[in-house]
């Protein structure tokens, strides 16, 4: 089985009402998180995949540097490209109304979701972020994941048009998440869209029969664990997995939850003495993606893996 491990790597400001005040201290927690006891935001998620000998795949949000300057995102895909790791594009159009000049005709307020946006404008808002980002990197990009997982089958034309080729948007936990797509495709293999593969992003039932995304910091790991062992005992091609530059971070700190960094360990352990039954990578060739049979058995976990997540969760909240 073909396992993604991918990250969405972007930066906010508590807020948009301070943006330029808040942005001094908010880049440095997102892109380092300096702390007594490392750098635990991107330096060392990219040092964890190269201790196991992982690839991983970093979907760089790229319009707020627009806003901020060109050398903050450079920064950003230097660490990345320079630890042998994959850049590709991630797109938050909550920046769209900061940006002067305007990448889009109307900018009178503030559209969260890609969703939103006509599929000119969604053209428009994908080339303009692609170049952004490539120009920072000195090479193209093919892959997208969408912010917060919204789209819907016009980001896909929209896609084609800027030459993307690959879309691991589509989040069955979230409703803004291409429902229309999941309910014709279901959500657990690879199909394809406007030319465009999609892969989704791994969703599993849990103990309790709820589905929830295979995220690293919302699981415990036997509930990863389980629910890798379970897509790959029902022959499931491919499994993504997703996390953030924040996500070993505690709320709103550049502290480390060390209950977070032991869930990314473990799973990096298991996956590097696994290979055999786990190829980690990119999302590199998808000529053999079959049209889908609209099959969704989701993977399954144990009850006692996920009452272990919820028991970290209370010490988690007791700590912080
Ligand atoms: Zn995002």
């Amino acid at each position: 089985m073909n396992v993604h491990l991918t990250f969405d790597i972007e930066i906010w400001c508590n807020g948009w009402a301070h943006l330029d005040q808040e942005f001094a201290s908010c880049y440095p927690r997102y892109v380092y998180g300096h702390s007594q006891h490392g750098d635990y935001a991107l330096p060392k998620t990219l040092e964890i995949l190269n201790r196991y000998g992982l690839p991983g795949v970093f979907f760089v949000e790229p319009l707020f540097s627009a806003k901020f300057g060109a050398s903050y995102l450079e920064e950003i895909v230097r660490l990345i490209d320079d630890a042998g790791q994959e850049t590709q594009l991630h797109l938050h159009p909550e920046w769209t109304d900061e940006i002067r000049p305007a990448i889009i005709a109307d900018v009178s307020g503030k559209r969260q979701h890609l969703t939103y946006y006509t599929q000119d404008e969604q053209t428009a808002l994908i080339r303009h972020a692609k170049a952004l980002l490539e120009n920072a990197l000195g090479k193209p990009v093919s892959a997208f994941r969408a912010g917060s997982y919204a789209l819907n089958e016009e980001t896909f034309t929209a896609l084609a048009n800027n030459g993307i080729t690959v879309d691991s948007s589509i989040n069955p936990c979230y409703a803004i998440s291409a429902p229309e797509l999941v309910r014709q495709h279901g959500a657990v293999a690879p199909f394809m869209v406007n030319g465009v593969a999609a892969y989704p992003v791994s969703v599993f039932g849990d103990g309790f029969g709820r589905q929830r995304p295979a995220q690293v910091g919302a699981c415990s790991f036997g509930e990863m664990r389980q629910a890798l062992e379970s897509a790959r005992d029902a022959g499931y091609s491919d499994f993504v997995i997703v996390s953030h530059n924040f996500e070993m971070l505690k709320p709103g700190r550049a502290d480390p939850d060390f209950v977070v960094v032991r869930r990314f360990e473990r799973l990096c352990h298991y996956l590097a003495a696994n290979k055999s039954q786990y190829s980690v990578g990119g999302f590199g060739n998808h000529a053999d993606i079959q049209p889908s049979s609209g099959k969704s058995r989701l993977p399954r976990t144990g009850m006692l893996s996920t009452t272990w997540r919820i028991a970290e969760q209370l010490v988690r909240r007791g700590l912080s």
